[in-house]
């Protein structure tokens, strides 16, 4: 049964705003009525090419696009009955970090590199009874060592503690050794792990992760994505995760959304996208994989690449782009290039193509 923490609901974003109002340029819109909800739990994967509006839904959910210019033109993002997007920035400051965490592509820029892991760390307790307003008592680690850290106000009595807990849970055995280190004397695996570490500890509903492992080696992206999901499903955190990456959508996610040129194509529970891809996007995104030991001359890719939003058409935006359009019938193609937004076809699982509509009206299969 679903139980959505997060309902995005037609989001439609634009750049290019001034302050004063007034502007050469008019602004541009690079997403296109974006809708999605996240249940409590769940690990919830939203997928694209560089350039698709992945990372502008992801950061408009906390408002954290470049202001003035980015601006929600349209639609809600409800969190908690609160719709964020137009929550006055006093009350949305309580939910950024307590209520929703992120964690971002470079830990090394998300760590300030001359204060140690656990100032850093015990930080996050201050800072969430500061942005709840609730005053907590000064507490002592359990080695001893005075901390001026407050409790979360969510019932920490021992921060240090809790912080060498979840150390553990991450997957370090020796927490001490962490915490006394500065961000330059551990590798990049190991700081996202703190980061994990670190937007788990006010006990957020939801965690944005964007792109949290495309910085880091091959070899250490399976373990930090483990730790993620691993801490994420001990906590019931839900994690909105954006990734270009096919393979660990299906390692790692319960659900996805194809995300195109700023709108979502198709979305729905990961084995049925996986097993049965409907829209020719997420077709292509998936023959792209390369497999073991595959001939990489023959490896396949989509022609072409993703239209700057500047260039984007009502309709088909990924029509210059498609094989299905570019081998379809002439009833087809025509309805592919015109100015009609493909229909939504399905419930659960779904995609927005002319080409199932019209397979469903021919009862032919594309
Ligand atoms: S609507 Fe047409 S162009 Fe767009 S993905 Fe479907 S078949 Fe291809």
């Amino acid at each position: 049964m679903s139980n959505p923490v997060l309902q995005v609901r037609n989001l439609s974003v634009a750049f290019g705003h001034h302050k004063d109002g007034e502007s050469a340029e008019k602004p541009v819109q690079v997403t296109d009525r974006v809708s999605f909800e996240i249940n409590a739990g769940e690990f919830f994967a939203l997928v694209g090419e560089s350039g698709c509006g992945k990372s502008v839904t992801s950061m408009s959910i906390l408002r954290l696009l470049p202001q003035p210019s980015a601006r929600i033109v349209e639609g809600s993002v409800l969190f908690e009955e609160k719709d964020l997007a137009k929550l006055p920035l006093a009350e949305l400051q309580k939910v950024r970090g307590s209520e929703i965490a992120c964690i971002f592509q470079e830990p090394m820029q998300a760590l300030n590199p001359v204060v140690t892991i656990k100032k850093q760390l015990l930080e996050v307790f201050k800072f969430c009874a500061s942005s709840t307003g609730k005053s907590g008592a000064v507490s002592a680690g359990k080695n001893g060592a005075k901390s001026d850290a407050v409790s979360a106000g969510k019932n920490c009595a021992d921060p240090l503690a809790t912080i060498r807990e979840m150390l553990l849970q991450a997957g370090f055995n020796d927490p001490d050794r962490v915490l006394d280190a500065y961000p330059h004397e551990l590798s990049g695996g190991m700081l996202q792990r703190v980061c994990i570490v670190m937007a788990l500890l006010p006990k957020p509903k939801l965690i944005i992760a964007d792109e949290p492992t495309t910085a880091l080696d091959v070899t250490v992206q399976a373990q930090v994505l483990a730790v993620l999901k691993d801490m994420a499903e001990r906590t019931g955190t839900a994690v909105l995760l954006i990734t270009h990456n096919m393979g660990i959508v299906s390692q790692y996610a319960d659900r996805v959304a194809v995300m195109y040129a700023g709108r979502i194509v198709e979305c729905g529970p990961v084995r049925d996208v996986i097993d049965n891809p409907l829209h020719p996007y997420t077709q292509g995104l998936l023959a792209a994989i390369p497999e073991n030991h595959s001939d990489m001359r023959t490896m396949k890719s989509i022609p072409g690449s993703v239209p700057h939003a500047r260039d984007f058409v009502q309709g088909c935006r990924f029509a210059d782009r498609c094989s299905v359009c570019a081998e379809g019938c002439a009833e087809l193609r025509a309805k592919c290039r015109s100015c009609e937004v493909p229909p939504k076809v399905g419930d659960s699982h779904f995609a927005c193509c002319f080409a199932l509509r019209h397979a469903e009206d021919t009862q032919h299969h594309i």
